[in-house]
Protein backbone atom coordinates (compact mmCIF):
# COMPACT_ATOMS: atom_id res chain seq x y z
CA UNK A 1 0.00 0.00 0.00
CA UNK A 2 1.72 3.31 -1.09
CA UNK A 3 0.50 6.48 0.90
CA UNK A 4 -0.41 9.80 -1.35
CA UNK A 5 -2.86 12.74 -1.37
CA UNK A 6 -4.71 10.94 -3.51
CA UNK A 7 -5.23 7.68 -1.96
CA UNK A 8 -6.55 9.85 1.45
CA UNK A 9 -9.06 11.05 -0.61
CA UNK A 10 -10.12 7.99 -2.27
CA UNK A 11 -10.25 6.18 0.69
CA UNK A 12 -12.55 9.37 2.61
CA UNK A 13 -15.04 8.56 0.02
CA UNK A 14 -15.00 5.01 -0.01
CA UNK A 15 -15.20 4.11 3.56
CA UNK A 16 -11.93 3.70 4.41
CA UNK A 17 -12.06 0.37 3.57
CA UNK A 18 -8.71 -0.27 1.61
CA UNK A 19 -6.55 0.50 4.47
CA UNK A 20 -4.26 -2.24 5.42
CA UNK A 21 -2.10 -3.27 8.45
CA UNK A 22 1.63 -1.27 7.84
CA UNK A 23 3.54 -4.48 9.09
CA UNK A 24 2.79 -8.07 9.27
CA UNK A 25 2.61 -10.07 12.10
CA UNK A 26 4.93 -13.41 11.23
CA UNK A 27 5.90 -16.41 13.41
CA UNK A 28 9.51 -16.83 13.51
CA UNK A 29 11.47 -18.92 11.14
CA UNK A 30 14.31 -21.45 12.67
CA UNK A 31 17.05 -19.09 11.04
CA UNK A 32 18.01 -15.56 9.34
CA UNK A 33 20.75 -14.44 7.83
CA UNK A 34 20.81 -11.31 9.78
CA UNK A 35 19.07 -10.81 13.22
CA UNK A 36 18.74 -7.30 14.99
CA UNK A 37 17.89 -7.61 18.44
CA UNK A 38 15.64 -4.79 19.62
CA UNK A 39 12.68 -3.25 17.58
CA UNK A 40 13.44 0.44 18.75
CA UNK A 41 14.21 2.90 16.29
CA UNK A 42 17.79 2.40 15.41
CA UNK A 43 17.22 -1.46 15.01
CA UNK A 44 13.83 -0.55 12.45
CA UNK A 45 16.23 1.69 10.56
CA UNK A 46 19.35 -0.64 10.49
CA UNK A 47 17.30 -3.69 9.25
CA UNK A 48 15.68 -1.32 7.01
CA UNK A 49 18.78 0.22 5.14
CA UNK A 50 20.06 -3.56 5.40
CA UNK A 51 17.09 -4.72 3.33
CA UNK A 52 17.08 -1.60 0.69
CA UNK A 53 19.94 -0.34 0.22
CA UNK A 54 22.29 -3.29 0.99
CA UNK A 55 19.96 -5.78 -0.60
CA UNK A 56 20.06 -8.41 2.26
CA UNK A 57 17.58 -10.69 2.31
CA UNK A 58 16.19 -13.24 4.98
CA UNK A 59 16.44 -10.49 8.26
CA UNK A 60 14.33 -10.47 11.31
CA UNK A 61 14.31 -7.68 14.07
CA UNK A 62 13.53 -9.50 17.55
CA UNK A 63 11.56 -6.78 20.37
CA UNK A 64 10.70 -8.39 23.52
CA UNK A 65 7.71 -5.84 23.81
CA UNK A 66 6.23 -3.89 21.46
CA UNK A 67 8.16 -2.10 18.62
CA UNK A 68 8.87 1.94 19.94
CA UNK A 69 7.94 1.22 23.44
CA UNK A 70 11.53 1.74 24.50
CA UNK A 71 13.21 5.14 24.33
CA UNK A 72 12.14 5.66 20.67
CA UNK A 73 8.54 6.38 22.00
CA UNK A 74 9.68 8.16 24.67
CA UNK A 75 11.91 10.83 23.62
CA UNK A 76 11.12 14.52 23.37
CA UNK A 77 12.09 14.27 19.83
CA UNK A 78 14.41 16.86 18.82
CA UNK A 79 16.79 16.48 15.76
CA UNK A 80 19.97 18.56 15.76
CA UNK A 81 23.53 18.26 14.12
CA UNK A 82 25.15 21.25 15.98
CA UNK A 83 28.44 18.82 17.45
CA UNK A 84 31.53 20.13 17.51
CA UNK A 85 34.06 17.36 17.94
CA UNK A 86 35.21 15.54 14.11
CA UNK A 87 34.48 11.87 15.50
CA UNK A 88 30.82 13.19 16.07
CA UNK A 89 29.70 16.45 13.80
CA UNK A 90 30.00 14.29 10.06
CA UNK A 91 27.89 11.36 11.53
CA UNK A 92 25.07 13.93 12.88
CA UNK A 93 24.81 16.24 9.44
CA UNK A 94 24.69 12.86 7.74
CA UNK A 95 21.60 11.37 10.08
CA UNK A 96 20.36 15.05 9.31
CA UNK A 97 20.67 14.97 5.85
CA UNK A 98 18.75 11.62 5.79
CA UNK A 99 15.65 13.02 8.13
CA UNK A 100 15.28 15.64 5.40
CA UNK A 101 14.45 13.25 2.80
CA UNK A 102 12.46 10.52 5.50
CA UNK A 103 9.39 10.41 4.15
CA UNK A 104 10.06 10.49 0.47
CA UNK A 105 12.42 7.48 0.89
CA UNK A 106 9.95 5.75 3.57
CA UNK A 107 6.51 7.14 1.98
CA UNK A 108 6.08 7.66 5.88
CA UNK A 109 4.51 10.77 7.49
CA UNK A 110 6.89 10.86 10.32
CA UNK A 111 6.17 14.78 10.46
CA UNK A 112 9.78 16.43 10.31
CA UNK A 113 9.43 19.64 11.25
CA UNK A 114 12.81 21.78 10.82
CA UNK A 115 11.78 24.55 12.99
CA UNK A 116 15.44 25.38 14.54
CA UNK A 117 16.86 24.91 18.11
CA UNK A 118 18.63 27.68 19.77
CA UNK A 119 20.87 27.16 22.41
CA UNK A 120 21.26 30.00 25.09
CA UNK A 121 24.50 31.96 25.77
CA UNK A 122 24.73 32.91 29.30
CA UNK A 123 28.48 34.18 29.66
CA UNK A 124 31.44 35.19 27.47
CA UNK A 125 32.85 31.75 28.06
CA UNK A 126 29.72 29.87 26.59
CA UNK A 127 29.25 32.74 23.61
CA UNK A 128 33.14 32.04 23.09
CA UNK A 129 32.47 27.89 23.49
CA UNK A 130 29.17 28.47 20.80
CA UNK A 131 31.04 30.21 18.37
CA UNK A 132 33.75 27.53 17.96
CA UNK A 133 31.24 25.26 17.72
CA UNK A 134 29.33 26.93 15.02
CA UNK A 135 31.97 27.30 12.96
CA UNK A 136 32.52 23.26 13.42
CA UNK A 137 29.25 23.00 11.92
CA UNK A 138 29.60 25.34 9.37
CA UNK A 139 32.61 23.45 7.95
CA UNK A 140 30.17 20.33 7.73
CA UNK A 141 27.86 22.38 6.24
CA UNK A 142 24.98 22.06 8.85
CA UNK A 143 24.73 25.71 9.08
CA UNK A 144 25.25 28.21 11.82
CA UNK A 145 24.01 31.49 13.18
CA UNK A 146 24.92 33.27 16.22
CA UNK A 147 22.49 35.62 17.62
CA UNK A 148 22.23 38.56 19.71
CA UNK A 149 20.11 39.58 22.65
CA UNK A 150 17.84 42.02 20.79
CA UNK A 151 18.12 39.11 18.08
CA UNK A 152 16.10 36.84 20.94
CA UNK A 153 14.14 39.47 22.48
CA UNK A 154 12.16 39.64 18.82
CA UNK A 155 12.19 35.81 18.66
CA UNK A 156 11.37 34.30 22.11
CA UNK A 157 10.44 37.54 23.90
CA UNK A 158 8.82 35.42 26.97
CA UNK A 159 12.32 34.20 28.11
CA UNK A 160 13.62 35.98 31.43
CA UNK A 161 16.31 37.96 29.87
CA UNK A 162 17.15 39.74 33.25
CA UNK A 163 17.31 36.71 35.33
CA UNK A 164 20.31 37.84 37.68
CA UNK A 165 21.79 34.59 38.04
CA UNK A 166 21.51 33.36 33.99
CA UNK A 167 21.35 36.41 31.93
CA UNK A 168 20.73 35.70 27.91
CA UNK A 169 23.47 37.27 26.52
CA UNK A 170 22.57 35.44 22.82
CA UNK A 171 22.32 32.56 21.43
CA UNK A 172 23.54 30.03 18.89
CA UNK A 173 20.68 28.75 16.40
CA UNK A 174 21.08 25.68 13.91
CA UNK A 175 18.18 26.34 11.80
CA UNK A 176 17.60 23.23 9.74
CA UNK A 177 16.84 21.47 13.32
CA UNK A 178 13.92 20.80 15.28
CA UNK A 179 11.60 17.66 15.74
CA UNK A 180 10.15 14.49 14.53
CA UNK A 181 7.17 12.60 15.42
CA UNK A 182 9.01 9.61 17.20
CA UNK A 183 6.05 7.17 16.53
CA UNK A 184 5.80 8.38 13.16
CA UNK A 185 9.66 7.28 12.65
CA UNK A 186 9.34 3.57 14.12
CA UNK A 187 6.44 2.95 12.03
CA UNK A 188 8.11 4.35 9.12
CA UNK A 189 11.15 2.37 9.20
CA UNK A 190 9.00 -0.78 10.62
CA UNK A 191 6.84 -0.38 7.25
CA UNK A 192 9.34 0.12 5.00
CA UNK A 193 11.69 -2.53 6.44
CA UNK A 194 8.59 -5.28 6.26
CA UNK A 195 7.98 -4.09 2.94
CA UNK A 196 11.47 -5.49 2.09
CA UNK A 197 10.53 -8.76 3.56
CA UNK A 198 12.22 -7.82 7.03
CA UNK A 199 10.33 -10.17 9.58
CA UNK A 200 9.37 -8.03 12.48
CA UNK A 201 8.83 -10.08 15.62
CA UNK A 202 7.34 -8.53 18.82
CA UNK A 203 6.96 -9.92 22.02
CA UNK A 204 10.03 -11.90 21.27
CA UNK A 205 13.08 -11.14 24.30
CA UNK A 206 16.24 -12.31 23.61
CA UNK A 207 17.56 -14.12 26.93
CA UNK A 208 20.79 -15.83 25.88
CA UNK A 209 23.29 -16.40 22.89
CA UNK A 210 24.48 -19.68 21.77
CA UNK A 211 28.38 -19.03 21.17
CA UNK A 212 30.62 -21.52 19.78
CA UNK A 213 34.20 -21.27 19.16
CA UNK A 214 34.15 -17.42 19.44
CA UNK A 215 31.83 -17.76 16.88
CA UNK A 216 27.73 -16.54 17.76
CA UNK A 217 25.30 -19.08 15.92
CA UNK A 218 21.94 -17.96 17.22
CA UNK A 219 19.78 -16.67 20.06
CA UNK A 220 18.07 -18.25 22.53
CA UNK A 221 14.46 -16.36 22.95
CA UNK A 222 11.22 -16.68 24.88
CA UNK A 223 9.81 -17.79 21.10
CA UNK A 224 12.52 -20.47 20.68
CA UNK A 225 15.91 -20.40 19.36
CA UNK A 226 16.29 -19.23 16.02
CA UNK A 227 19.60 -19.48 14.30
CA UNK A 228 21.77 -16.46 13.10
CA UNK A 229 24.92 -15.86 10.93
CA UNK A 230 25.06 -12.40 12.33
CA UNK A 231 23.10 -10.42 15.43
CA UNK A 232 23.43 -7.05 15.58
CA UNK A 233 22.43 -5.96 19.19
CA UNK A 234 20.37 -2.42 19.06
CA UNK A 235 18.92 -2.52 22.91
CA UNK A 236 19.65 0.87 24.04
CA UNK A 237 19.07 1.24 27.94
CA UNK A 238 19.28 -2.36 27.86
CA UNK A 239 22.81 -2.94 26.28
CA UNK A 240 24.51 -3.55 29.39
CA UNK A 241 22.08 -6.71 30.57
CA UNK A 242 21.67 -8.16 26.67
CA UNK A 243 25.52 -8.31 26.17
CA UNK A 244 26.65 -9.43 29.79
CA UNK A 245 24.44 -12.61 28.26
CA UNK A 246 27.31 -12.58 25.34
CA UNK A 247 29.63 -12.49 28.62
CA UNK A 248 30.40 -8.81 27.76
CA UNK A 249 31.03 -5.92 30.01
CA UNK A 250 30.12 -2.72 28.66
CA UNK A 251 31.74 1.02 29.21
CA UNK A 252 27.87 1.85 29.72
CA UNK A 253 26.06 2.56 32.63
CA UNK A 254 22.29 3.10 32.84
CA UNK A 255 20.61 5.69 33.49
CA UNK A 256 16.69 7.15 34.28
CA UNK A 257 15.59 10.47 31.80
CA UNK A 258 12.27 11.97 32.44
CA UNK A 259 10.36 13.93 30.16
CA UNK A 260 6.97 16.24 30.60
CA UNK A 261 4.14 17.66 28.62
CA UNK A 262 1.96 20.09 29.59
CA UNK A 263 -1.56 20.74 28.56
CA UNK A 264 -1.99 21.80 24.91
CA UNK A 265 -1.44 25.86 24.33
CA UNK A 266 -1.72 28.95 21.49
CA UNK A 267 1.43 28.51 19.41
CA UNK A 268 3.82 30.28 21.25
CA UNK A 269 7.41 28.33 21.22
CA UNK A 270 8.82 28.72 17.42
CA UNK A 271 11.16 26.03 17.65
CA UNK A 272 13.49 24.16 20.01
CA UNK A 273 14.76 26.14 22.81
CA UNK A 274 17.70 25.11 25.40
CA UNK A 275 18.99 26.23 28.73
CA UNK A 276 22.43 25.12 29.07
CA UNK A 277 23.36 26.99 31.81
CA UNK A 278 20.03 25.50 34.24
CA UNK A 279 19.73 21.97 32.04
CA UNK A 280 16.25 22.79 30.88
CA UNK A 281 14.70 22.45 27.17
CA UNK A 282 11.67 23.17 25.60
CA UNK A 283 9.88 23.11 22.67
CA UNK A 284 5.83 22.94 21.72
CA UNK A 285 4.33 19.79 19.75
CA UNK A 286 1.87 19.78 17.23
CA UNK A 287 -0.91 19.51 19.41
CA UNK A 288 0.19 22.40 21.66
CA UNK A 289 2.27 20.87 24.51
CA UNK A 290 4.57 22.13 25.95
CA UNK A 291 7.43 19.14 25.68
CA UNK A 292 10.38 19.18 27.87
CA UNK A 293 13.29 17.91 30.67
CA UNK A 294 15.93 18.54 31.99
CA UNK A 295 18.95 16.10 33.68
CA UNK A 296 18.84 12.67 34.13
CA UNK A 297 17.73 11.08 37.67
CA UNK A 298 21.80 10.78 38.70
CA UNK A 299 21.88 6.86 39.84
CA UNK A 300 21.81 3.58 37.60
CA UNK A 301 18.64 2.04 37.42
CA UNK A 302 17.19 -0.12 34.86
CA UNK A 303 13.42 1.40 35.40
CA UNK A 304 11.82 3.41 32.92
CA UNK A 305 10.72 5.73 35.62
CA UNK A 306 11.97 8.65 37.65
CA UNK A 307 11.14 10.40 40.43
CA UNK A 308 10.17 13.52 42.00
CA UNK A 309 13.06 15.73 42.98
CA UNK A 310 14.30 15.89 39.00
CA UNK A 311 10.85 16.91 38.39
CA UNK A 312 11.17 19.55 40.88
CA UNK A 313 14.73 20.53 39.09
CA UNK A 314 13.39 20.58 35.58
CA UNK A 315 10.50 22.59 36.42
CA UNK A 316 12.27 25.25 38.39
CA UNK A 317 14.97 25.35 35.63
CA UNK A 318 11.87 26.64 33.38
CA UNK A 319 10.66 28.94 35.57
CA UNK A 320 14.11 30.15 35.70
CA UNK A 321 13.90 30.44 31.90
CA UNK A 322 10.44 31.21 30.91
CA UNK A 323 8.20 32.17 34.37
CA UNK A 324 5.31 31.98 32.15
CA UNK A 325 5.37 28.32 31.94
CA UNK A 326 4.64 28.21 35.78
CA UNK A 327 0.81 28.90 34.19
CA UNK A 328 0.19 25.99 32.63
CA UNK A 329 -0.77 22.73 34.24
CA UNK A 330 1.28 19.58 33.50
CA UNK A 331 -0.33 16.88 31.51
CA UNK A 332 2.04 13.76 31.62
CA UNK A 333 5.84 12.59 32.70
CA UNK A 334 7.15 9.83 32.12
CA UNK A 335 11.15 7.90 32.08
CA UNK A 336 12.91 6.22 29.88
CA UNK A 337 16.41 4.50 29.91
CA UNK A 338 19.53 5.61 28.58
CA UNK A 339 22.97 3.63 27.69
CA UNK A 340 25.67 6.48 29.20
CA UNK A 341 28.51 6.02 27.71
CA UNK A 342 31.56 6.55 29.72
CA UNK A 343 32.40 9.64 26.92
CA UNK A 344 29.05 10.37 25.99
CA UNK A 345 29.37 8.87 22.37
CA UNK A 346 28.10 6.14 21.00
CA UNK A 347 29.84 2.68 19.53
CA UNK A 348 28.76 0.87 16.23
CA UNK A 349 31.74 -1.91 16.36
CA UNK A 350 31.89 -5.93 15.81
CA UNK A 351 32.66 -7.46 19.27
CA UNK A 352 35.38 -9.82 20.16
CA UNK A 353 32.66 -12.77 19.37
CA UNK A 354 32.47 -13.60 15.14
CA UNK A 355 29.34 -12.15 13.63
CA UNK A 356 28.16 -10.46 17.09
CA UNK A 357 28.10 -6.42 16.60
CA UNK A 358 26.90 -4.04 18.71
CA UNK A 359 25.22 -0.55 18.52
CA UNK A 360 25.17 1.33 22.24
CA UNK A 361 25.67 4.32 23.87
CA UNK A 362 23.58 6.78 22.54
CA UNK A 363 23.26 8.56 25.62
CA UNK A 364 20.18 10.83 25.29
CA UNK A 365 20.90 12.06 22.11
CA UNK A 366 19.79 9.17 19.88
CA UNK A 367 16.69 9.86 18.72
CA UNK A 368 18.25 12.39 16.23
CA UNK A 369 20.85 9.91 15.45
CA UNK A 370 18.09 7.21 13.96
CA UNK A 371 18.49 7.67 10.47
CA UNK A 372 22.71 7.30 10.62
CA UNK A 373 23.20 4.76 13.57
CA UNK A 374 20.42 2.49 11.12
CA UNK A 375 22.37 3.41 8.15
CA UNK A 376 26.16 2.68 9.75
CA UNK A 377 24.73 -0.40 11.82
CA UNK A 378 23.39 -1.60 8.09
CA UNK A 379 26.70 -0.62 6.43
CA UNK A 380 29.01 -2.45 8.95
CA UNK A 381 26.44 -5.75 9.14
CA UNK A 382 26.64 -5.68 5.58
CA UNK A 383 30.02 -5.15 4.63
CA UNK A 384 31.95 -5.60 7.97
CA UNK A 385 33.42 -2.05 7.31
CA UNK A 386 32.77 0.90 9.23
CA UNK A 387 30.15 3.60 7.24
CA UNK A 388 33.22 6.83 6.83
CA UNK A 389 30.93 8.93 9.72
CA UNK A 390 31.27 6.35 11.95
CA UNK A 391 35.02 5.28 12.18
CA UNK A 392 35.69 6.62 15.40
CA UNK A 393 32.41 5.08 17.26
CA UNK A 394 34.91 2.08 18.01
CA UNK A 395 34.86 0.23 21.56
CA UNK A 396 38.13 -0.02 21.36
CA UNK A 397 38.65 3.60 22.06
CA UNK A 398 38.52 3.56 25.43
CA UNK A 399 41.78 1.19 25.80
CA UNK A 400 43.35 3.89 23.20
CA UNK A 401 42.25 6.87 24.82
CA UNK A 402 40.53 8.04 21.96
CA UNK A 403 37.21 9.15 23.70
CA UNK A 404 35.18 11.46 22.41
CA UNK A 405 34.56 13.57 24.93
CA UNK A 406 31.70 16.17 23.48
CA UNK A 407 31.09 17.97 26.65
CA UNK A 408 34.53 17.83 28.08
CA UNK A 409 34.00 16.39 31.35
CA UNK A 410 35.94 12.89 31.01
CA UNK A 411 34.52 9.89 32.22
CA UNK A 412 31.46 10.93 33.86
CA UNK A 413 28.36 9.15 32.39
CA UNK A 414 26.00 10.59 34.47
CA UNK A 415 27.31 14.37 33.44
CA UNK A 416 26.81 13.61 29.58
C1 LIG B 1 12.88 11.11 28.14
C2 LIG B 1 13.84 11.00 26.98
C3 LIG B 1 14.01 12.08 26.14
C4 LIG B 1 14.88 11.99 25.04
N1 LIG B 1 14.97 13.04 24.18
C5 LIG B 1 15.74 12.94 23.08
C6 LIG B 1 15.75 13.99 22.13
O1 LIG B 1 15.01 14.97 22.24
N2 LIG B 1 16.57 13.88 21.05
C7 LIG B 1 17.39 12.81 20.89
O2 LIG B 1 18.15 12.78 19.93
N3 LIG B 1 17.36 11.76 21.76
C8 LIG B 1 16.55 11.80 22.84
N4 LIG B 1 16.49 10.74 23.72
C9 LIG B 1 17.35 9.56 23.50
C10 LIG B 1 16.77 8.61 22.47
O3 LIG B 1 15.39 8.39 22.67
C11 LIG B 1 17.52 7.26 22.51
O4 LIG B 1 18.92 7.49 22.49
C12 LIG B 1 17.18 6.37 21.33
O5 LIG B 1 15.78 6.28 21.18
C13 LIG B 1 17.79 4.99 21.52
O6 LIG B 1 17.66 4.16 20.38
P1 LIG B 1 16.39 3.23 20.08
O7 LIG B 1 15.29 4.10 19.55
O8 LIG B 1 16.79 2.16 19.20
O9 LIG B 1 16.06 2.70 21.55
P2 LIG B 1 14.82 1.94 22.15
O10 LIG B 1 13.54 2.46 21.61
O11 LIG B 1 14.97 1.94 23.64
O12 LIG B 1 15.01 0.48 21.54
C14 LIG B 1 15.61 -0.60 22.16
C15 LIG B 1 14.63 -1.75 22.14
O13 LIG B 1 15.27 -2.94 22.56
C16 LIG B 1 14.31 -3.72 23.21
N5 LIG B 1 14.96 -4.75 24.02
C17 LIG B 1 15.66 -4.58 25.17
N6 LIG B 1 16.10 -5.76 25.62
C18 LIG B 1 15.68 -6.69 24.73
C19 LIG B 1 15.83 -8.11 24.67
N7 LIG B 1 16.48 -8.79 25.61
N8 LIG B 1 15.27 -8.75 23.61
C20 LIG B 1 14.60 -8.08 22.64
N9 LIG B 1 14.43 -6.75 22.67
C21 LIG B 1 14.97 -6.07 23.71
C22 LIG B 1 13.52 -2.72 24.04
O14 LIG B 1 12.24 -3.21 24.41
C23 LIG B 1 13.44 -1.53 23.09
O15 LIG B 1 12.24 -1.51 22.34
C24 LIG B 1 15.63 10.80 24.83
C25 LIG B 1 15.45 9.71 25.69
C26 LIG B 1 14.55 9.79 26.75
C27 LIG B 1 14.34 8.62 27.65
Amino acid sequence: MKFSGFKVVKEALTGHKGWTPLWRNPEPKPAYDIVIVGGGGHGLAAAYYLAKTFGKLNIAVLEKGWIGSGNAGRNTTIIRSNYLLPGNQPFYEFSMKLWENLEQDTNFNSMVSQRGIINLIHSDGQRDAYRRRGNAMMISDAGARLLSREQLKDMVPFLNFDNARFPIKGGLMQTRAGTARHDGVVWGYARGADMHGVDIIQNCEVTGFKIEDGRVLGLETSRGFIGAKKVGVSVAGSSSRVMAKAGMRLPIESHVLQAFVSEGLKPTIPGVITFGAGHFYVSQSDKGGLVFGGDIDGYNSYAQRGNLPVVEDVVEGGMALMPMIGRARLLRGWGGLLDMSMDGSPIIDKTHIDGLYLNAGWCYGGFKATPASGYAFAHLLATDTPHETATAFRMDRFNRGYVIDEKGVGAQPNLH
